[in-house]
């Protein structure tokens, strides 16, 4: 729901202004639409159902996983494709995956939305309304920016998108950005309050081999994007969760783990390695061994290190496979 739209439409019908947050309350709350808020006069919501559109999005298709996973591919009202993630634990955790850009201009080379086009960056309503979509079938309590695009190359509508988010159950605290290291954005991120977690897309323990899987890397080096993300850790005091994507032969050796800790100081990063969903790229996923070897090596040398649990793979929603190329 666009929520500058409302509050222009509630003034343009004389309406207090208190009616604006009345409707936000429900629609954050899990309202299906306007009908349902049985507290606002009938004829307002009638006006305002003319008016202002209940969501910006259009689901196009929706996919359940066997897992419990729920993937919505939807459209923008200008046709751009996104897709936002659900995914449910048995601790009773529901976690989103949330998109920032229709498309990515980033060009990395193992991920699908990287080898779709960009379209463009998307709204803070739009983000807001992936959100609100799943919050229509259920309680949701975190969200992840690892959906499509680069949310530090739209951090303006992130943010505003996160202040918004306590509404719908999602606390800043359970809520993480992740980046390929756009250092602009994580140093706005660290000087702004929000205790927004950080999340850093690494894959590789060097310079060149990174450049050569994440092209912004020539851009932002990876010595600079680690300085960044202590200068992240020493203001906000949260540990930066480094994301490493597993593929075989390339990035999973032992010694490149030794290389990983050898970068990381234990106190303010701990790793999370991911299984490679391959997406028709040139790269293999690491078997089980591997990435069971390399997070074994991390953790002989005191980096925390986690093996990420795949979900939702039977329906293409898994880590980096978010790629609209219906449109
Ligand atoms: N642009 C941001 C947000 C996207 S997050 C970033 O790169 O961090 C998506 C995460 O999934 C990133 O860590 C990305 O590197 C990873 N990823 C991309 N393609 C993948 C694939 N095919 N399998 C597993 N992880 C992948």
């Amino acid at each position: 729901m666009d929520l500058e739209l409302l509050q222009r439409t509630v003034a343009e019908l004389h309406q207090p202004s208190y009616r604006t947050r009345q409707v936000w309350r429900w629609a954050a709350q899990g309202a299906d639409g306007y009908a349902a808020m049985t507290d606002l006069p009938l004829e307002l919501r009638s006006a305002l159902r003319e008016r202002v559109p209940f969501s910006s999005l259009t689901v196009r298709h929706l996919a359940h996983a066997s897992d419990g996973t729920v993937k919505a591919l939807m459209d923008t009202a200008d046709r751009r494709p996104l897709e936002a993630v659900m995914m449910s634990y048995r601790d009773n955790r529901r976690s989103l995956c949330l998109s920032s850009q229709s498309g990515c201009p980033l060009t990395c080379t193992f991920c699908a939305t990287g080898q779709m086009r960009f379209g463009r960056n998307l709204t803070a309503s739009e983000i807001l309304d992936q959100a609100l979509h799943f919050r229509r079938m259920g309680a949701v309590d975190h969200a992840v920016f690892m959906g499509m695009g680069e949310p530090m190359m739209n951090l303006d509508a992130v943010l505003q998108a996160c202040e918004h988010l306590p509404d719908v159950g999602i606390s800043a605290r359970h809520t993480a950005i992740s980046t390929v290291g756009w250092i602009p954005g994580i140093d706005r991120l660290t000087e702004q309050p929000l205790p927004i977690r950080l999340a850093l897309s690494l894959h590789a323990p060097d310079e060149a081999l990174r450049s050569q899987l994440m092209p912004v890397n020539d851009r932002y080096p990876l010595a600079d994007v680690l300085a960044a993300c202590r200068r992240f850790y020493e203001r906000k005091r949260r540990m930066v969760f480094v994301e490493y994507v597993m593929l075989a032969g390339v990035n999973d050796s032992v010694g490149q783990a030794r290389g990983l800790a050898d970068m990381l100081d234990p106190r303010m990063f701990k790793v999370n390695l991911i299984p490679y969903n391959p997406t028709g790229s040139p790269y293999d996923a690491s078997g089980p061994r591997a990435i069971e070897a390399f997070r074994a090596e991390l953790e002989s040398r005191g980096v925390g290190a986690t093996v990420r649990l795949t979900r939702g793979r039977d329906i293409d929603a898994a880590c980096g496979q978010l790629a609209a190329a219906r449109a």
